[in-house]
């Protein structure tokens, strides 16, 4: 297979005492092999569910459809527990939003990863010198080992979760919002780290999530764009900044603050008005109530994905007229 990952029609749900939420809503896209692929979308969007569901879906959440299959053979979203827990690290890693959730709060990461080692079934001194390697390759010091990763400082505990994560070197290495968190320098330091770590191979390829394009733009491929659980926009990022096809996008690209701007000094516009309610998804497309171009038929019914040139994909009613006429 040419893709690393395949998502078709993937659905997840939240399924709650007061509400059934659609997080999810038939996503299809592509981890073309040795790319770089960023998720967008505001908050809420479904970004976070869509990566939870590829590596370990949990009640209240609930697959209800598709599929996403691995290096052509493993369908991340049908395989049981047994499947699931020899993949997870060694095929499929995930950097989860909130990085603790990654690693041992009351074990030394020396302990951690003999643990580890044991759990996975490789030698434990083997492992650890891979750690090594890591720590080194992320600038930082061996006595690592000996800590708690609550003692590390924020930038140093994202590298450290870099390191668990990628130790088995698997195809598709997840990082949810792994700079959020950050301050500009580190920022640029961890992104330049995955670029290193897909460049030299240890991963294949990395799917990064981020609520804001150009933070991920130094180091991207491709983005696909998350509103209200569905992608609407879908291509390679220079061209979806240079020529944004689908409102929402247009929005997004026309609040990045100019070149040299600092975002902490500078307020984001932001794209006006409310999320969708994903407990009662409104009839038609998912953006109309915030989209300046709606017309009619976009109030009733759902626009169509249209495949355009260069790889690019959209999914509005304005691009449906187009390539008919
Ligand atoms: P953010 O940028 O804030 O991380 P996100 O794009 O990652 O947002 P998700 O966390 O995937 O968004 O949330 C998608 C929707 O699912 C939201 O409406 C959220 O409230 C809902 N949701 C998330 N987790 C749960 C849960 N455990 N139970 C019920 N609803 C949930
Ligand atoms: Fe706007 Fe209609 Fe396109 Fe949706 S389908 S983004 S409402 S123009
Ligand atoms: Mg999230």
């Amino acid at each position: 297979s040419a893709n690393t990952l395949e998502v078709r029609g993937l659905t997840v749900h939240y399924r709650t005492l007061f509400a059934t939420i659609k997080a999810v809503n038939k996503v299809s896209f592509d981890v073309p092999k040795g790319s770089i692929v960023g998720l967008i979308g505001e908050s809420g969007s479904g970004k976070s569910t869509l990566a939870q569901s590829l590596v370990l879906p949990k009640p209240p959440m609930h697959i209800v459809d598709g599929s996403a299959v691995l290096n052509g053979d493993i369908d991340l979203v049908k395989i049981g527990p047994a499947l699931r827990r020899k993949i997870l690290l060694k095929k499929v890693s995930i950097i989860p939003q909130y990085v603790l959730d990654a690693l041992p709060v009351i074990r030394k990461l020396r302990v951690f990863l003999h643990d580890l080692a044991v759990e996975k079934d490789v030698d434990p001194k083997e492992l650890e010198k891979i750690f090594v390697e890591r720590l080194n390759m992320m600038n930082l010091p061996e006595k690592v080992l000996d800590m708690y990763p609550l003692e590390l400082s924020g930038g140093m505990r994202q590298r450290v979760a870099i390191a668990i994560a990628t130790l088995f070197n698997p195809s598709l290495l997840i990082a949810d919002e792994p700079t959020s968190a950050l301050d500009v320098v580190s920022q640029r330091y961890v992104l330049e780290l995955l670029k290193d770590l897909r460049d030299s191979g240890i991963v294949e390829s990395i799917l990064i999530i981020s609520h804001d394009i150009s933070s991920i733009r130094q180091i991207a491929d491709r983005i696909v764009v998350m509103y209200g659980g569905k992608i609407v926009e879908e291509g390679p990022i220079d061209e979806i900044i240079s020529n944004p096809l689908h409102p929402y996008t247009k929005m997004l690209i026309k609040a990045i603050p100019p070149k040299g701007v600092h975002y902490t000094t500078t307020r984001l516009e932001g794209v006006k008005g409310v999320p969708p309610n994903l407990a009662a998804p409104l009839p038609g497309c998912v953006f109309h109530p915030r989209c300046p171009y709606a017309v009619k038929r976009c109030f009733t019914d759902e626009p169509p994905v249209v495949t355009l040139a260069n790889g690019r994909r959209v999914s509005c009613w304005l691009y449906y007229e187009v390539r008919k006429e």
